[in-house]
């Protein structure tokens, strides 16, 4: 692992277990005693969550987490992921290929790896989700899907907005049988059987933040 990724991991998993708050400053030197890293890796990963709106920079004070999405956003962001997600299951079923197939296999195994509780794993789950999100979108063939999906940055705000809530401890197990199912019927290319377990799980997930915001 490069020094890039152990800070980018490292970072991933204190901002999705709100160690480091929503709009808290981010001490790029402290970070890098902790790690016992130079600061310049840690820069180069905070540019990488900022492609993915998990932290933002300001002129003064440096790099910053995101504010929490709003309960406009939360709604705005499931509206347009279930008119459009479902339909690209059911693409995505008839036209993924051997490899993206194989690419599917490999998310469900590390989904089923992932055993533990502790922090770090639950990163590692944010992360197999947006992957599988992401598989489904460009396996849809349409890449405008692709780039919308893509633009969200959804998973890392929605991981993150959950954890804050501990009223729900077991969201990520609730997840892992929704997602078994849209993988299931992936591999064994049912159009109407994968749009349908995409749209339950979305809506399941958006009861979930819902209860959470
Ligand atoms: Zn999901």
């Amino acid at each position: 692992m490069t020094l890039v990724e152990r800070a980018y991991r490292h970072l991933l998993s204190m901002l999705m277990t709100v160690k480091i708050a929503p709009g808290e400053r981010i001490p790029i030197d402290s970070v890098a005693r902790q790690l016992g890293i130079s600061q310049t890796p840690i820069r180069e990963a905070l540019s990488q969550l900022e492609a993915e709106k998990l932290v933002y920079k300001t002129t003064n004070v440096g790099y910053r987490a995101s504010p929490p999405m709003t309960p406009e956003e939360v709604q705005d962001l499931y509206a347009l992921r279930l008119l459009v997600e479902p339909y690209a299951a059911a693409r995505a079923a008839e036209s993924m290929d051997e490899q993206e197939l194989a690419a599917l296999q490999a998310i469900q195994e590390k989904m089923d790896s992932i055993v533990d509780r502790s922090e770090q794993a639950y990163a590692e789950i944010a992360d197999a989700d947006a992957q599988l999100h992401r598989l489904i979108a460009h396996g849809s063939g349409n890449r405008l899907i692709e780039e919308t999906i893509e633009r969200l940055h959804a998973h890392f705000q929605i991981f993150r907005s959950l954890y804050q809530n501990s009223a729900q401890p077991n969201a990520p197990d609730a997840a892992a049988d929704e997602h078994r199912r849209i993988i299931a019927a992936l591999l064994a290319r049912d159009p109407a059987a994968a749009e349908e377990a995409v749209r339950e799980h979305l809506m399941h997930s958006r009861r979930r933040m819902d209860r959470a915001i």
